[in-house]
Protein backbone atom coordinates (compact mmCIF):
# COMPACT_ATOMS: atom_id res chain seq x y z
CA UNK A 1 0.00 0.00 0.00
CA UNK A 2 0.88 3.21 -0.60
CA UNK A 3 -0.41 6.15 0.73
CA UNK A 4 0.09 10.09 1.12
CA UNK A 5 -1.03 11.82 3.78
CA UNK A 6 -2.09 15.75 2.86
CA UNK A 7 -3.13 18.40 5.55
CA UNK A 8 -1.64 21.47 6.96
CA UNK A 9 1.20 21.54 10.20
CA UNK A 10 -0.19 20.87 13.11
CA UNK A 11 -3.34 18.28 11.25
CA UNK A 12 -2.42 15.05 13.20
CA UNK A 13 -0.40 13.53 9.68
CA UNK A 14 2.45 12.28 12.28
CA UNK A 15 0.40 11.35 14.56
CA UNK A 16 -1.58 8.98 12.65
CA UNK A 17 0.76 7.66 10.72
CA UNK A 18 2.82 6.16 13.49
CA UNK A 19 -0.45 4.10 14.08
CA UNK A 20 -0.73 3.06 10.25
CA UNK A 21 2.73 1.96 10.33
CA UNK A 22 2.56 -0.81 13.12
CA UNK A 23 -0.74 -1.76 11.07
CA UNK A 24 0.61 -2.42 7.67
CA UNK A 25 3.87 -2.81 8.71
CA UNK A 26 5.07 -0.33 6.23
CA UNK A 27 7.43 2.92 6.63
CA UNK A 28 6.49 6.50 7.17
CA UNK A 29 8.46 8.41 4.63
CA UNK A 30 8.52 12.10 6.73
CA UNK A 31 10.52 14.50 4.83
CA UNK A 32 10.47 16.38 7.49
CA UNK A 33 11.82 14.15 9.77
CA UNK A 34 14.73 13.45 7.02
CA UNK A 35 15.37 16.76 6.81
CA UNK A 36 16.21 17.40 10.87
CA UNK A 37 18.05 14.30 10.71
CA UNK A 38 20.19 15.61 8.09
CA UNK A 39 20.60 19.34 10.03
CA UNK A 40 21.42 17.13 13.20
CA UNK A 41 24.02 15.14 11.31
CA UNK A 42 25.61 18.59 9.41
CA UNK A 43 25.56 16.93 5.96
CA UNK A 44 25.35 19.08 3.00
CA UNK A 45 21.48 18.69 2.57
CA UNK A 46 21.02 19.24 6.09
CA UNK A 47 23.25 22.77 5.94
CA UNK A 48 21.65 23.84 3.44
CA UNK A 49 17.89 23.61 5.07
CA UNK A 50 18.82 24.65 8.63
CA UNK A 51 18.01 28.10 8.10
CA UNK A 52 14.71 27.39 5.79
CA UNK A 53 12.99 25.12 7.98
CA UNK A 54 13.96 27.48 11.31
CA UNK A 55 11.91 30.27 9.07
CA UNK A 56 9.21 28.04 8.18
CA UNK A 57 9.71 27.90 4.61
CA UNK A 58 9.76 25.33 2.15
CA UNK A 59 13.04 23.64 1.01
CA UNK A 60 13.73 23.20 -2.62
CA UNK A 61 11.98 20.68 -4.45
CA UNK A 62 15.28 19.43 -5.78
CA UNK A 63 16.25 18.88 -2.08
CA UNK A 64 13.33 16.71 -1.19
CA UNK A 65 12.62 14.95 -4.88
CA UNK A 66 16.03 13.75 -4.51
CA UNK A 67 15.56 13.05 -0.55
CA UNK A 68 12.87 11.25 -1.61
CA UNK A 69 13.76 9.13 -4.78
CA UNK A 70 16.92 7.82 -2.61
CA UNK A 71 13.93 6.60 0.39
CA UNK A 72 11.79 4.86 -1.87
CA UNK A 73 14.45 2.85 -3.59
CA UNK A 74 15.25 1.07 0.19
CA UNK A 75 14.58 -2.37 0.52
CA UNK A 76 11.79 -1.39 3.65
CA UNK A 77 9.46 0.20 1.14
CA UNK A 78 9.03 -2.09 -1.43
CA UNK A 79 5.85 -3.28 0.51
CA UNK A 80 4.98 0.21 0.44
CA UNK A 81 5.00 3.48 2.38
CA UNK A 82 2.89 6.29 3.78
CA UNK A 83 4.14 9.41 3.07
CA UNK A 84 3.92 12.12 5.24
CA UNK A 85 4.84 15.68 4.44
CA UNK A 86 5.80 15.04 0.63
CA UNK A 87 4.45 16.12 -1.73
CA UNK A 88 4.27 20.35 -0.91
CA UNK A 89 4.17 21.38 -4.31
CA UNK A 90 2.82 20.61 -7.26
CA UNK A 91 5.95 20.60 -8.74
CA UNK A 92 6.90 17.53 -6.06
CA UNK A 93 3.37 15.93 -6.93
CA UNK A 94 4.33 15.76 -10.32
CA UNK A 95 8.19 14.44 -9.61
CA UNK A 96 6.87 11.68 -7.67
CA UNK A 97 3.73 10.52 -10.66
CA UNK A 98 7.23 10.30 -12.51
CA UNK A 99 9.24 8.47 -10.07
CA UNK A 100 6.88 6.08 -9.77
CA UNK A 101 6.08 5.48 -12.65
CA UNK A 102 9.69 4.83 -14.04
CA UNK A 103 9.26 1.63 -11.42
CA UNK A 104 5.89 0.53 -12.75
CA UNK A 105 4.37 1.86 -9.49
CA UNK A 106 1.25 3.71 -8.25
CA UNK A 107 -0.29 5.89 -5.45
CA UNK A 108 -3.49 3.77 -3.94
CA UNK A 109 -4.64 6.63 -1.98
CA UNK A 110 -4.16 10.34 -1.22
CA UNK A 111 -5.95 11.23 2.44
CA UNK A 112 -6.48 14.59 3.38
CA UNK A 113 -6.70 15.79 7.10
CA UNK A 114 -8.98 18.27 7.17
CA UNK A 115 -8.88 21.06 9.77
CA UNK A 116 -9.78 24.71 11.28
CA UNK A 117 -6.72 26.60 10.37
CA UNK A 118 -7.48 28.69 12.84
CA UNK A 119 -7.22 26.18 15.78
CA UNK A 120 -3.70 24.46 14.09
CA UNK A 121 -2.09 27.43 16.11
CA UNK A 122 -3.59 26.14 19.52
CA UNK A 123 -2.67 23.03 19.03
CA UNK A 124 0.94 23.31 17.52
CA UNK A 125 1.28 25.75 21.01
CA UNK A 126 -0.03 22.70 22.89
CA UNK A 127 2.76 20.59 20.89
CA UNK A 128 5.30 22.33 21.93
CA UNK A 129 4.41 22.52 25.66
CA UNK A 130 3.99 19.08 26.04
CA UNK A 131 7.32 18.14 24.45
CA UNK A 132 8.52 20.12 26.91
CA UNK A 133 6.95 19.07 29.94
CA UNK A 134 7.96 15.40 28.71
CA UNK A 135 11.73 16.86 28.60
CA UNK A 136 12.02 16.68 24.73
CA UNK A 137 13.21 19.24 22.51
CA UNK A 138 10.63 21.64 21.18
CA UNK A 139 10.90 22.14 17.54
CA UNK A 140 12.60 25.83 16.75
CA UNK A 141 9.42 25.67 14.33
CA UNK A 142 6.92 25.05 16.42
CA UNK A 143 7.01 28.77 17.80
CA UNK A 144 3.82 30.30 16.82
CA UNK A 145 5.23 33.19 14.57
CA UNK A 146 6.95 30.54 12.56
CA UNK A 147 4.04 28.23 12.79
CA UNK A 148 1.86 31.04 10.95
CA UNK A 149 5.15 31.19 8.21
CA UNK A 150 4.34 27.33 7.88
CA UNK A 151 0.63 27.30 7.52
CA UNK A 152 1.10 30.71 5.09
CA UNK A 153 3.57 27.97 3.09
CA UNK A 154 1.05 25.79 3.33
CA UNK A 155 -1.82 27.25 1.46
CA UNK A 156 0.57 29.00 -0.55
CA UNK A 157 1.93 26.63 -2.07
CA UNK A 158 0.62 23.29 -0.41
CA UNK A 159 -3.49 23.37 -0.83
CA UNK A 160 -3.04 22.99 -4.70
CA UNK A 161 -1.59 19.31 -4.18
CA UNK A 162 -5.04 18.40 -3.24
CA UNK A 163 -6.51 19.34 -6.38
CA UNK A 164 -3.81 17.17 -8.02
CA UNK A 165 -4.74 13.83 -6.43
CA UNK A 166 -8.84 14.29 -7.09
CA UNK A 167 -8.44 14.84 -10.37
CA UNK A 168 -6.38 11.70 -10.35
CA UNK A 169 -9.29 10.14 -8.63
CA UNK A 170 -7.42 9.35 -5.82
CA UNK A 171 -8.34 11.70 -2.86
CA UNK A 172 -10.10 10.28 0.02
CA UNK A 173 -11.47 13.02 2.83
CA UNK A 174 -11.13 12.63 6.08
CA UNK A 175 -12.18 14.78 9.30
CA UNK A 176 -8.76 15.79 10.86
CA UNK A 177 -10.60 17.82 14.14
CA UNK A 178 -12.15 14.84 15.65
CA UNK A 179 -10.38 13.07 18.63
CA UNK A 180 -7.31 10.87 18.00
CA UNK A 181 -9.50 7.98 18.15
CA UNK A 182 -12.10 9.15 15.63
CA UNK A 183 -9.56 10.02 13.16
CA UNK A 184 -7.77 6.95 12.84
CA UNK A 185 -11.56 5.35 12.80
CA UNK A 186 -11.93 6.88 9.78
CA UNK A 187 -8.83 6.45 8.43
CA UNK A 188 -9.14 2.74 8.62
CA UNK A 189 -12.06 2.94 7.43
CA UNK A 190 -11.08 4.58 4.23
CA UNK A 191 -8.49 2.23 3.89
CA UNK A 192 -10.57 -1.09 4.36
CA UNK A 193 -12.84 0.41 1.32
CA UNK A 194 -9.75 0.54 -0.68
CA UNK A 195 -8.61 -3.07 -1.47
P1 LIG B 1 7.20 18.93 8.73
O1 LIG B 1 7.81 18.15 9.84
O2 LIG B 1 6.60 18.05 7.67
O3 LIG B 1 6.24 19.99 9.20
O4 LIG B 1 8.40 19.70 7.98
C1 LIG B 1 9.21 20.63 8.69
C2 LIG B 1 9.90 21.57 7.71
O5 LIG B 1 10.73 20.81 6.82
C3 LIG B 1 8.97 22.34 6.79
O6 LIG B 1 8.47 23.51 7.41
C4 LIG B 1 9.90 22.65 5.61
O7 LIG B 1 10.82 23.68 5.95
C5 LIG B 1 10.69 21.36 5.50
N1 LIG B 1 10.02 20.37 4.62
C6 LIG B 1 9.52 19.14 4.98
N2 LIG B 1 8.99 18.51 3.93
C7 LIG B 1 9.13 19.35 2.87
C8 LIG B 1 8.76 19.28 1.49
N3 LIG B 1 8.11 18.20 1.00
N4 LIG B 1 9.07 20.34 0.69
C9 LIG B 1 9.73 21.42 1.17
N5 LIG B 1 10.08 21.56 2.45
C10 LIG B 1 9.80 20.55 3.31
Amino acid sequence: MRLILLGPPGAGKGTQANRLIEKYRIPQLSTGDMLRAAVAAATPIGLQAKAVMEAGALVSDEIVVGIINDRIGEADAQRGFILDGFPRTVAQAEALDAMLAAKGLKIDAAIELKVDAQKLVGRIVNRAAEAEAAGLPVRKDDDPEVFKTRLAAYFRDTAAVTPHYAAKGLLQEVDGMASIADVAASLDKVLSNLS
